[in-house]
């Protein structure tokens, strides 16, 4: 399973910077972006490598690449991950 990344909207692969613009694939871009990360619950967003993957009943599922190896790693919370890092940089 490869990680996708959307471009920032503008940029030569990205959307057009009109959220109005009529391209399907534009729009296309924008939903998958606008999605949630099943692991973090935060967006997706731009210049962010996610995968998508579908559900048994054909739901898109969108995790970032991040998030999905640190589950990887054995972690439980990613942000738990992360603010035990910085703690262990303090030391
Ligand atoms: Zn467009
Ligand atoms: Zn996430």
């Amino acid at each position: 399973m490869a990680a996708i990344s959307i471009p920032k909207p503008g940029t030569k692969y990205g959307p057009c910077e009109d959220i109005k613009c009529i391209h399907s694939d534009c729009q296309r871009t924008r939903e998958m972006i606008n999605n949630k990360c099943e692991i973090c619950r935060y967006k997706i967003g731009y210049d962010t490598r996610f995968y998508m993957s579908l559900s048994d009943r054909g739901r898109e599922i969108y995790k970032h690449a991040m998030c999905a190896e640190m589950l990887i790693e054995g972690s439980t919370l990613p942000m738990v991950r992360l603010s035990a890092k910085k703690e262990f940089k303090n030391e």
